[in-house]
């Protein structure tokens, strides 16, 4: 996958690189379970290699490697509370592990000296403990019928008379020949009824679209285990209701024995998760790729404005006049990717930054939030603008103004006519400024008066 970070990489192969990568976090062999987050924290994208590094822990408790990686994963999200749980789990095991005392002092550090948490989140246990059970690998068959989901390849019903060994239809059958979560493959290659084996099909064999035979099932499935069977009941309706994975989790959390029935659910969440999450990975990388195949100016050796525009890149044709009377007084920067913000952070000749997206306010670029957090500490300023209003969460508005040390909340958006506020001082510092105007803009909460240059209108 590092060799993917080139401009053009043609989309089929990104996505058997994906499939290839699925599999490593899901396979059985030792020394390929911990190698995406390996590769994430390479990429500096800290929020997947967490969520990869818990996945191998998963599949693996005693993985080491693993838990070290999640525990720098979780420093540069801000989870210090989480990353000290993983040293300490490693040190309790291997007390001499100089690589985590040396990271446990760190993160030790970091949490005396932040009063609050930036981050509540409930990603930041020890989950899974060094000796907590292992999760099996999950496969279905590789047979076309395993893969045959219906009429174009949208999950369909599923075919009564397939499951019932019978269908002359084929690969033409506009109806599922593919087990899916409400049952389970036998070794006929029919899909046995999950109700029936919990002792609970409301249909009764003759309708039931699913096969009621148990005889040809794998001989160790769950359900020849009364114990499964039951912890399955309590995992089956949060599955069946469509609830998030987050909530199958929980309930697979809390009843280990139901994981062999909750396996396929497990497996999905992984696919689903590592394909949305490798995609941006690899957007971020083919851009990172594409500013840097520019041949680098000289970095300002005068005074410049640093326009981060970590998502979209619109923002100068959409907004000419701005620029063009800001070019005029100082010269602009504008950057497309973290790292070269991050650099530029640094430079004595930063006069402010204006982030034109909502980026600086996600979860994934927390780390050079709180590089911005430190130069504004520091006497610097930052302006939000652009598509930053439309595309920001409540959440993620709140989390940004707390890094910042406001009490600031997500207030509504809608149009209105402002009114410049007398007493704010860039307000009177600026008499040019128009002294109304309407417009649809976010509202901010709980706001000092005199810290608004335009208050809510009465
Ligand atoms: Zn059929
Ligand atoms: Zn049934």
């Amino acid at each position: 996958m590092e060799q993917s970070i080139q401009a053009s990489v043609p989309p089929q192969v990104e996505e058997r690189r994906a499939q290839r990568a699925a599999r490593k976090a899901i396979g059985t062999e030792e020394g390929e379970k911990y190698s995406l987050a390996a590769t994430y924290l390479k990429l500096e994208v800290y929020e997947p290699a967490a969520w990869a590094a818990t996945i191998a822990l998963e599949f693996d408790p005693r993985l080491v490697k693993a838990r070290f990686r999640r525990g720098i994963a979780r420093r540069n999200t801000f989870l210090y509370d989480g990353a000290r749980k993983d040293f300490e789990a490693i040190l309790r095991r291997d007390p001499d592990c100089q690589e985590a005392h040396q990271e446990l002092e760190i993160v030790r550090g970091l949490l005396a000296a932040t009063s609050e948490e930036l981050e509540h989140e409930s990603d930041d246990e020890e989950h899974p403990g060094f000796s907590d059970e292992a999760w099996e690998s999950y496969s279905d068959s590789d047979s076309p019928d395993c893969k045959h989901l219906g009429i174009d390849q949208v999950a369909q019903p599923p075919c009564q008379a397939y499951n019932r060994g019978g269908c002359e239809n084929g690969i033409g059958c506009p109806l599922g020949h593919a087990p899916d979560r409400k049952s389970v493959r036998d070794e006929l290659g029919k899909n046995v009824c999950v109700y029936y084996l919990l002792g609970n099909c409301a249909s009764g064999e003759a309708s039931c679209p699913y096969s009621h035979d148990r005889n040809y099932l794998p001989p160790n499935g769950w359900w020849n285990y009364p114990d499964q069977v039951e912890a399955a009941k309590v995992i089956q309706p949060l599955v069946e209701n469509r609830h998030t994975y987050k909530e199958v989790n929980k309930a697979l959390r809390a009843n280990p024995k139901a994981r062999r029935f909750g396996a396929r659910r497990h497996r999905e969440e992984i696919l689903e998760n590592l394909q949305y999450s490798h995609s941006w990975v690899m957007e971020d990388a083919r851009r990172v790729a594409a500013v840097d195949a520019i041949p680098q100016t000289t970095p300002p050796t005068e005074r410049f404005v640093l326009l981060v525009s970590l998502e979209e890149d619109n923002f100068l044709n959409i907004h000419k006049h701005l620029m063009s009377t800001m070019k005029q007084r100082v010269r602009v920067v504008q950057v497309f990717n973290a790292r070269q913000a991050t650099t530029l952070l640094d430079s004595p000749h930063l006069v402010a930054v204006l982030a034109t997206d909502a980026g600086i306010a996600r979860r994934k670029y927390s780390a050079l939030r709180n590089k911005i957090v430190g130069y504004v500490q520091n006497g610097g300023s930052i302006l939000v603008a652009g598509s930053f209003s439309t595309h920001v969460s409540g959440t993620e508005f709140e989390k940004l103004t707390r890094a910042f040390g406001l009490p600031w909340t997500y207030g509504s958006y809608n149009r209105s006519l402002f009114s410049l506020n007398p007493v704010n001082e860039v307000a009177s510092r600026n008499p040019s400024l128009v002294q109304s105007y309407s417009m649809k803009s976010l509202r901010v909460g709980n706001i000092s008066p005199e810290q608004a240059s335009l208050p809510q209108p009465a």
